[in-house]
C-alpha cells in the first residue's frame, strides 16, 4: 500500500510559496510550472493543488482536471517551442519512476529524431527557464 502524503515534499513547498518556480498557468485547482531539470526545452509540470501523492489517492475529478490542463499546455507548447510532438507522462511510486511524491503530469515538447534527456541530467539556466516561461505564457494566450 502506498505511503501517506508528505506535506514537506518539494512541490507542496512550491504550492505554499516557500520555494520559487517558473509558473506558466494557474487556476483554482492546478498549478503548472517549468521543470527545473528539463528533459526537453519547455518541459512543464502540471500539479493539483489538492495534497495527492499520486494516481492512487487523487479523486478522479481532480485527476481529470490535471489532464485537462496538461492538454491545454501541450497545445500551447507545440506553438511556443515549434515542437513536432508532445510526450505526456505521469509516474506513480518509486517503481513507476516517481521521484517527487506530489502528483504531477509531465508535458514534454519533442522534436523529430531528438531523444529526451535522462531524468535529472542538469539544472537549466534561470534565463532559459524565464524565456521559455514567457514563450509558453504567450502561447497560452
Ligand atoms: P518524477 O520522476 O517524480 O515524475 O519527476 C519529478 C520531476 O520534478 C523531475 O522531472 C525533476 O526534474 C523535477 N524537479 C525536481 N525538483 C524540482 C524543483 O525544485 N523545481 C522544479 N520546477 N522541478 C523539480
Amino acid at each position: 500500500m502506498p505511503a501517506a502524503y508528505d506535506p514537506n515534499n518539494i512541490f507542496a513547498k512550491i504550492l505554499r510559496g516557500e520555494l520559487p518556480c517558473h509558473k506558466v498557468y494557474e487556476d483554482e485547482r492546478v498549478l503548472a510550472f517549468l521543470d527545473i531539470m528539463p528533459r526537453a526545452p519547455g518541459h512543464t509540470l502540471v500539479i493539483p493543488k489538492t495534497p495527492a501523492r499520486n494516481i492512487f489517492d487523487i479523486s478522479p475529478d481532480d485527476y481529470a482536471h490535471v489532464a485537462r490542463v496538461a492538454q491545454k499546455i501541450a497545445t500551447a507548447a507545440m506553438k511556443a517551442f515549434q515542437a513536432d510532438g508532445i510526450t505526456v507522462a505521469q509516474f506513480n511510486e518509486r517503481a513507476g519512476g516517481q521521484v517527487v511524491f506530489h502528483l504531477h503530469m509531465h508535458v514534454m515538447p519533442r522534436r523529430d529524431s531528438v531523444e529526451l534527456l535522462p531524468p535529472g541530467t542538469r539544472q537549466e539556466d534561470v534565463k532559459v527557464l524565464e524565456d521559455n516561461a514567457t514563450k509558453l505564457i504567450a502561447a497560452l494566450g
